[in-house]
């Protein structure tokens, strides 16, 4: 049978979540995502009405289907972590089972297993602040939205994740060199998401074969990257400096998840995977 895929942070077309799950549904797997819970309306009638129809389309024409569509809140891993005014928001007050201990519960009983398993969120509320201005609760805020939520998912998930399967998150270059405009402690966020690709690959690999990797992806317009503020001089100055002088295309961050979730990856784990057109390796600006 096709593999079955969960992907965390899908809430449009734009950016990576749905370029692995593309990628993903390319190659045949089965896909499941998880959507940010005060984002799910609209993603949800954007995908009924077509408004995605063109970026669902495959190789042979048709369009890749998602599987179902679940509410999710990384932050919380249970009912009892929600705090009161979470609870009661509007945004929240529509939908159900969205902590992550919930939505692996329904993950479970509606199909019972997966093989590959997705991390393409990120968040960082003081983000345009420089990391010296910024407050302690900004400061864990961000590593609860952008890291522990990693360690969460695949905490819950590892039971049900198949054995040989795989797990994957998203990183950035700014977690060890000086990227000025990625404050709020998300550099910080990073270098933890990288550490821990490491030990979890370690726990995963010997409790169950299962391998973690991180993809150091290059810069890209997406909604989150246009929230930090400097994504147009980010993609610029790469394609000015890197080796590969082009722009960069979600479509290859997903074909290297593709490639990582798979056989063809089957010794690759606990690697920081730079797709990037190689700006990773300049050591100056030319
Ligand atoms: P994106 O906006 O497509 O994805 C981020 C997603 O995270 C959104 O769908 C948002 O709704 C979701 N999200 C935020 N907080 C959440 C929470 N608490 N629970 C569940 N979902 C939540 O943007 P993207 O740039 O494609 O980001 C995906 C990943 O790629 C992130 O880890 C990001 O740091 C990483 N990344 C992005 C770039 C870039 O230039 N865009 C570069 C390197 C790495």
């Amino acid at each position: 049978r096709g593999k079955r895929a969960f992907i965390a942070g899908v809430a449009d077309d734009n950016g990576y979540g749905w370029a692995i799950a593309k990628s993903l549904a390319q190659a045949g797997a089965e896909i499941l995502v998880g959507t940010w819970v005060p984002a799910l309306n609209i993603f949800e009638s954007s995908l009924r009405r077509g408004k995605f129809d063109e970026s669902r389309k495959l190789q042979d024409g048709s369009l890749f289907e998602i599987a179902k569509v679940y509410p999710l809140d990384a932050v919380y891993d249970t009912p009892e972590d929600v705090p009161e005014d979470v609870k009661t928001n509007k945004r929240y007050a529509g939908a159900k089972n969205w902590t992550v201990k919930e939505v692996v519960e329904s993950v479970k009983n509606d199909f019972g297993t997966i093989d590959i398993l997705v991390h393409s969120l990120a968040n960082g509320p003081e983000v345009s602040k420089l990391l010296s201005e910024t407050s302690r609760k900004g400061y864990l805020a961000a590593l609860s939205a952008s890291s522990y939520s990693y360690i969460s998912l695949l905490k819950h998930f590892l039971p049900i994740i198949n054995p040989g399967g795989a797990s994957l998150s998203l990183t950035y270059i700014a977690s060890e060199r000086i990227i000025p405009g990625y404050g709020g402690g998300m550099s910080s966020a990073k270098a933890a998401l990288e550490s821990d690709t490491r030990v979890l690959a370690f726990e995963a690999g010997r409790k169950k074969r299962i391998r973690v990797n991180t993809i150091s992806a290059g810069p890209l317009g997406s909604r989150a990257a246009k929230a930090i503020g400097f994504i147009d001089t980010m993609i610029d100055y790469s394609f000015t400096n890197a080796p590969i002088q082009k722009e960069l295309n979600a479509e290859e961050v997903g074909n290297t998840a593709a490639f990582l979730a798979s056989p063809l990856a089957s010794a690759i784990t606990g690697a920081v995977i730079y797709v990037d057109n190689g700006l990773n390796a300049m050591g100056v600006g030319v």
